[in-house]
């Protein structure tokens, strides 16, 4: 049984960049007759909002995106995220380095990585080998990376000790039941690195598809720190109609009445390979 996710993070409402993702996920894995699952990427305590995640699944269940399984929360799989790094100890260093003084170099210049340090103050960070990875996405292609070279060493526990979504994503989504990832390309760069990760937990890979990220006119990503604008619940068949016409599909017929209808239309005519390469700007 083939079973995707959505996994959004309870930082603010969903908008439409985030509707766009779930009911392409939605519809993607049920026209293969898979499961579709929500998963609530709630660790980075800092910025979760404590009523959005009430708020996001209401806003799902008014659009008629229902998840097949419980509702996953990262926040209860510390012990799974806990023991990776035990199992990956061999491989991490403590890095004390601030994320000012890296400003400088997109890629850590491995600063601490020799250093072996004790601090409890620090972050722990996995050491990349100088390799190459790549795997084949469904939009994009053959994506390949050098994993020390285009990457670097990168955190899995931060210094607040909080897990990473790197680490916590990888494990969650490596989990047996998990065959299908698709969201938003703006994720395509982290996904040779939450691989790697999973290999090295010798974990299964998903399949993956990046689809293109929605955009304002002056090429802004909508998200919820540019001050998307909150999906409004009142009006879910308008909603799902401009999603399905962002995403590349013609104009549902007319004489259906409700999310429900839209969805199954959606489904029948879903092809990926019919999806734009770049969204229209969202005004
Ligand atoms: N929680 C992440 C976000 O909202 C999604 C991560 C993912 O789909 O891997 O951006």
């Amino acid at each position: 049984m083939r079973v995707g996710r959505f996994a959004p993070s309870p930082s603010g409402p969903l908008h439409m960049g985030s509707l766009i993702t779930a009911l392409a996920s939605f519809v993607d894995i049920k026209q293969r007759q898979g499961l579709w699952s929500i998963r609530i990427d709630d660790l980075d305590q800092p910025r979760n909002d404590p009523d959005a995640t009430e708020i996001i699944l209401d806003s799902l269940t008014k659009h008629g995106l229902n998840s097949d399984t419980n509702i996953v929360y990262q926040s209860q799989n510390l012990q799974n995220y806990k023991k990776a790094i035990s199992q990956l100890s061999s491989s991490l260093f403590r890095c004390v380095c601030s994320r000012k003084s890296l400003a400088i170099s997109p890629i850590y210049p491995g600063t601490c990585r020799d250093k072996n340090l004790s601090n409890s103050n620090a972050s722990i960070r996995i050491k990349m080998p100088d390799e190459k990875l790549a795997f084949i996405d469904k939009i994009g292609g053959r994506i390949e990376v050098n994993l020390a070279k285009e990457i670097g060493d990168f955190i899995l526990v931060r210094r607040d000790k909080i897990f990473s979504y790197n680490l916590a994503t990888s494990l969650d989504d490596g989990d047996d039941t998990i065959t299908d990832v698709l969201r938003g390309q703006d994720l395509l760069p982290l996904t040779n690195l939450q691989i790697f990760l999973m290999n090295e937990l010798n974990l299964q890979p998903p399949e993956y598809a990046h689809i293109p990220v929605l955009c304002y006119p002056d090429g802004a990503k909508l998200s919820k720190q540019s001050g998307a604008k909150p999906l409004n619940n009142e009006t879910p068949m308008e909603n799902i109609t401009l999603a399905l016409k962002i995403l590349g599909l013609k104009n549902p017929p007319i004489y259906i009445n409700s999310v429900f209808g839209l969805i199954e239309w959606a489904i029948n005519n879903w092809d990926i390979n019919n999806l734009p390469q770049k969204f229209q700007p969202y005004q």
